[in-house]
């Protein structure tokens, strides 16, 4: 039988259980840095906390649903883990390391209900959200991959499913992360990555914080952008650029539009043209990802030479571009390529990808 996680905790739930018990408060937090900060992986370990409330802890909570299916390391530094849930499901979360720099990439639902043509993610449709819990899990586990001295320094909500179709989950998640009591990180670390659902982009303007907002773009225009992300169909480019346009004045963070180059699909000079012109006059920041081949979908690479006059067609226009750096790209570290391996098994003609 599994017990609650206690990561679904907010710090006021947890800090409410402990009054329940007839404990003060503030053991929440010490609850949670033995959690987070002291990455402990056993109630009992908590020593300044009482030998009868750990007992109770340990009968009440779990500390971890999950367990680590595969765990892939690249010779870049990267690491890659895919978490087996409590109920079978999986799901994949990535360290990546560079200079002082320790990013981490996390998963919010098991699979992805928005089905862009190009991603692996969303092959096997929407299974379900994350809880907050599990959203944790994926830090609490990728955390104790570094070295005792080293911390978690950025957070990209980049992983399998659409972030703000489970926002309230993830909200509560990067709380924990902000909290004292738990890693403590400033929010301006941590980016969102959204397909683009307008009222969501709002809420998250709405909650004060300074999270980084990045919008899955990859049209300019919304022929081409329905037929790569296929919901845009009922949001369209204007209304995620009016909502991201609010989300500009209230938050005063510049957005980050992202944009996965598809060779000969969106990364000719007129789209180029078209994206710069989309932009211009707004505080913008684009991102290309070349496109990570994805055995069974038939997209590719646009190649050096074609991404080159790609971003040379944006800048002459004024426009602010930058290229992913690829990341483990021997170790399938695309999005959901791991995963969409372990269910589907493929010929060994498989051929691991790069990752964002
Ligand atoms: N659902 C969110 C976040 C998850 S995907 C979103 O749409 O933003 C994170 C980024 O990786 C998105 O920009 C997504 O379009 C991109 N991506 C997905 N599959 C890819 C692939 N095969 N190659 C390159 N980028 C990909």
């Amino acid at each position: 039988m599994t017990r609650p996680l206690i990561n679904d905790l907010s710090r006021a739930e947890l800090a409410a259980w402990c009054e329940g018990q007839g404990e003060q408060k503030f053991r929440a937090d010490q609850i949670r840095k033995w959690i987070f900060g002291k990455r402990v992986n056993d109630f009992d370990a908590m020593t300044d906390i009482s030998a009868p409330l750990r007992k109770t802890l340990a009968e009440s909570f779990d500390l971890f649903s999950s367990r680590i299916a595969a765990h892939q390391k690249s010779q870049d530094g990267t690491e890659k883990l895919l978490l087996e849930l409590h109920d079978g499901e999986r799901v994949e979360c990535v360290l990546m390391r560079e200079d002082d720099r320790r990013t981490i990439c996390l998963s919010t639902q098991v699979g992805c209900g928005m089905g862009c043509v190009f991603c692996a993610s969303g092959l096997l449709g929407f299974t379900r959200n994350l809880s907050t819990g599990e959203i944790l899990e994926q830090v609490l586990r990728l955390d104790r991959l570094l070295p005792p001295l080293e911390r978690i320094t950025n957070v990209v909500v980049m992983g399998m499913g659409e972030p703000l179709a489970n926002l309230p989950n993830l909200l509560k998640a990067l709380a924990a992360l902000e909290d004292k009591g738990g890693l403590g990180m400033s929010m301006r670390r941590v980016t969102i990555s959204t397909v683009g659902l307008p009222d969501k982009i709002r809420e998250l303007a709405r909650t004060g914080k300074s999270y980084n907002l990045a919008i899955s773009l990859h049209a300019p225009e919304n022929q081409l952008r329905n037929q790569l992300v296929p919901v845009n169909d009922r949001i369209g480019v204007e209304a995620i650029m009016e909502a991201a346009d609010e989300f500009f004045e209230t938050t005063g963070r510049r957005v980050t539009y992202e944009y996965v180059v598809l060779r000969e699909k969106n990364d000719g000079i007129e789209q180029a043209q078209q994206l710069a012109q989309l932009l211009y006059g707004r505080n913008a920041h684009v991102n290309l990802i070349p496109m990570n081949a994805v055995t069974e979908l038939p997209f590719n690479d646009p190649g050096a030479e074609r991404l080159r006059q790609f971003v040379d067609a944006l800048e002459r226009s004024g426009i602010v571009a930058t290229v992913r750096k690829r990341k483990g790209a021997d170790i399938d570290a695309a999005c959901g390529q791991l995963r969409l391996r372990h269910e589907q098994p493929v010929a060994a003609s498989y051929s691991p990808s790069a990752a964002k």
